[in-house]
């Protein structure tokens, strides 16, 4: 490469966004792709990918595992549940794990999982170490998809002030003949697929040296037999769990059970604050305004377009109003959470004031005629 060329370049190489988070992104954007459900990642240091991750819908087991304990830890609060998630507890279930633990030693958490992301790790790993990794991740892991990413070396003289290696605890750093003859052996070797990409565009006229950080994407090309699943899995547990998180969820019956309440309260208070706005036009005849039945025209604007019969239409007796369940369950997002009619019934029973017969939320009115 030209000396002055390659100056030139070394002043002005500066990433953006940061090569970091274009990795993560990169394997945020992958996620969006396959969907997977339980991902891990390997190295994980500061659980700063994992961090990112817990936000994408699709995931329900998220783990990380590092063989420094004490860079996990730093962070590791961060990756707890927000109070708003248990104020609004997601639809889907969400558990978070870090264990400590080497990836040259298999341990039977780390079965089951759809990805497995090693971003900048195999070059911290010992020879001996990197002899083992494949085995315990494509052997024994044997998720649907793994990503590595590791920096090229044919990279590093556009870099300012790196000398052998971009950090003092890489161990190799490899440039892309030698990461992709290495990753096509492990993929032939383990029956999977794998391309070769990268973050880090090299600049204009230096195309030859490849991105900055060069990634493998592998894809496994059979799908896992029960068989290979079970067979010579050992069963020992090696890594020590250092964290876990299980995020409040509506597919938790404790949360389901409140969320469904609140929102049954707050649909029939809406319901019912409609109903008294029109009541209260019929002036004060008590004859007129006990037989006041609404037309549910009067808050369809918040119901949304609901075919409502007869036996659904609110109703004023005395100092009662009556909102009948099935009017509430009409409501898209009262629906959305029971599913169907009597786990409505099921999850309020005994906790929200109802009719006699149980058909509808009963609110006394009393108070309310009286500040009037
Ligand atoms: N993946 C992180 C950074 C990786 S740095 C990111 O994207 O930002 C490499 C990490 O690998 C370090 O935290 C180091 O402690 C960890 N590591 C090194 N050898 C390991 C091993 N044998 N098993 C598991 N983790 C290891």
């Amino acid at each position: 490469m030209d000396k002055n060329f390659q100056e030139e370049f070394t002043q002005i190489i500066k990433f953006k966004p940061p090569l970091y988070k274009q990795r993560h992104q990169f394997v945020k954007d992958l996620v969006e792709k396959y969907k997977p459900k339980k991902v891990a990642d390997l190295g994980c240091a500061d659980c700063s990918l994992l961090r990112m991750l817990k936000f994408c819908s699709c995931i329900e087991v998220l783990a990380g595992l590092d063989i420094c304990a004490n860079v996990m830890k730093e962070k590791m609060h961060t990756l707890s549940p927000l109070p708003v998630d248990y104020l609004q507890p997601s639809e889907r279930s969400l558990t978070v794990t870090l264990h400590h633990g080497s990836v040259a030693h298999k341990d039977p958490c780390m079965l089951g999982f759809d990805l497995v992301t090693c971003i900048e790790l195999i070059e911290h790993l010992e020879e001996s170490e990197l002899k083992k990794f494949p085995e315990v991740v494509f052997g024994f892991m044997a998720p649907s998809i793994v990503v590595i990413s590791t920096p090229n070396s044919e990279f590093n003289p556009l870099l300012p002030g790196v000398m052998l290696y971009r950090h003092p605890d890489h161990k190799f750093e490899w440039n892309q003949a030698q990461f992709q003859s290495w990753a096509l052996e492990t993929a032939r070797c383990y029956g999977y697929s794998v391309e070769f990409t990268g973050v880090g565009q090299p600049p204009t006229g230096m195309e030859k040296a490849g991105f900055c950080t060069q990634i493998g994407v592998f894809v496994r090309k059979y799908p896992q037999t029960g068989e290979s699943v079970q067979c010579e899995k050992p069963t020992e547990a090696v890594y020590k769990t250092v964290f876990k998180a299980v995020y409040p969820s509506l597919k938790d019956e404790k949360y389901l059970q409140n969320a469904v309440i609140s929102e049954v309260i707050f649909t029939a208070q809406i319901i019912k604050h409609r109903l008294m706005s029109k009541h209260e036009e019929y002036g004060d005849d008590p004859e007129r305004k006990s037989k006041f039945q609404p037309s549910m025209d009067c808050f369809s604007d918040c119901l949304g377009k609901l075919v409502v019969e007869k036996n659904m239409e609110p109703f004023v007796s005395g100092n009662e109003v009556y909102i009948p369940l099935a009017t509430i369950f009409s409501f898209p997002k009262v629906n959305r959470l029971c599913g169907t009619f009597e786990k409505l019934c099921k999850l309020i029973a005994g906790k929200v004031t109802l009719s006699s017969d149980g058909s509808a939320v009963m609110f006394n009115i009393e108070h309310e005629n009286e500040e009037n």
